[in-house]
């Protein structure tokens, strides 16, 4: 099983610039604390118990967080909000959402040339080389719970795949000025046992069923078809060392922090073989330091402490380049074969 590890940098500046980030999750933390609560006005907001999709059982309660209470599954470490709304609820939260709009007004107008420069642009390499390596042949591209439209704009730029498909779209596209757009469908039907690549861009860590996503990403893969999903990992240093102060731990965002042993089980149990797991990250070392800067009082990290006062900043490359090399970083990303 291939894994990567990318040597350039990202710094979390440029794409969470403060304050404007310290605004975003104010609105998210008080709509989040309204969805866990009942109070938000939406159709099916019930919110239900989660067992681990991975082994079955009820997790136990680790920490609270803006309302939701994360639990850990005994057996895999799996972090896992329950109880949870379902994903009607979800979707409707969604279109209304206060926070998405200023995500999409504001916070993505100010930091979309980092983004594209410093997410979307590796990642439209990554899967032109995967296309390369496994699929070459492939026509059919299709990208489930879309939320990048730009991205899907550059993918269909590349002319590498004659259909490109948005399926299920999240983000409101019609006022964009996109030079070439995707196919868009809101259900699977057209693409069942056709899609030569599917990619799931943080989608598996968002969904109120990751089970049920991955069996209908099954459904959707052509016989050998490829599977390439990214998603946050429980295992990942970043969750390890700051659990429920772990700055970007948005409930509604991260409902399913697997560990690195339960994704592999859970994408093999849904029929895919594995042939690239990574975890390319490059904020994990960052985040961890901004967050032990900002919080003199978190308990329990005085070696981390120290080591960020006293080694300096090739010491955090190192390590951020350790992460990545023994898949100890919070950012996976997957490619799989349907077998
Ligand atoms: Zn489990």
């Amino acid at each position: 099983m291939k894994a990567v590890v990318l040597r350039d940098d990202l710094r979390e500046a440029d794409i969470r610039p403060e304050p404007l980030y310290a605004e975003y999750k104010a609105i998210l933390e008080n709509e989040s604390r309204r969805i866990f609560d009942g109070s938000i006005r939406i159709e099916n907001r019930e919110l239900l118990p989660f067992d681990c999709p991975n082994c079955g059982k009820a997790p136990v309660a680790e920490f609270e967080r803006w309302g939701a209470q994360y639990c850990r599954c005994a057996t895999c470490a799996s972090l896992l909000v329950s109880p949870r709304p379902g994903q009607e609820a979800l979707d409707a939260f969604r279109r209304e959402s206060r926070a998405g709009r200023f995500w999409e007004q504001t916070f993505a107008a100010a930091t979309g040339a980092a983004r594209e420069h410093g997410i979307f642009r590796p990642r439209l390499q990554w899967l032109l080389s995967i296309k390369d390596r496994y699929g070459p042949r492939a026509s059919v591209v299709a990208d489930y719970r879309s939320k990048y439209p730009t991205f899907l704009e550059a993918l269909c730029d590349s002319g590498e795949f004659p259909q490109v498909v948005s399926l299920q779209p999240e983000a409101p596209w019609e006022k964009l000025p996109l030079a070439v757009r995707p196919e868009r469908r809101a259900g699977p039907e057209a693409l069942l046992h056709r899609t030569d690549i599917l990619t799931l861009f943080e989608v598996i860590e968002r969904v109120s069923n990751p089970g049920e996503v991955l069996h209908l990403a099954r459904e959707l893969c052509a016989p050998g078809g490829v599977l390439v999903l990214t998603t946050t990992s429980s295992s990942g240093f970043e969750y390890q060392l700051l659990g429920g102060s772990a700055p970007n731990l948005n409930p509604l965002d991260r409902m399913n922090l697997f560990s690195i042993d339960a994704l592999t089980r859970l994408i093999g149990k849904a029929g895919f073989e594995i042939l690239e797991l990574s975890t390319p990250g490059r904020l994990d070392v960052a985040t961890v330091r901004k967050t032990l800067e900002s919080d003199p009082d978190l308990p329990g990290l005085s070696f981390w402490r120290y080591f960020f006062r006293h080694c300096g900043e090739d010491a955090e490359h190192t390590l951020q380049e350790f992460l990545q090399q023994y898949r100890l970083s919070s950012h996976v990303r997957v490619v799989a074969r349907r077998q």
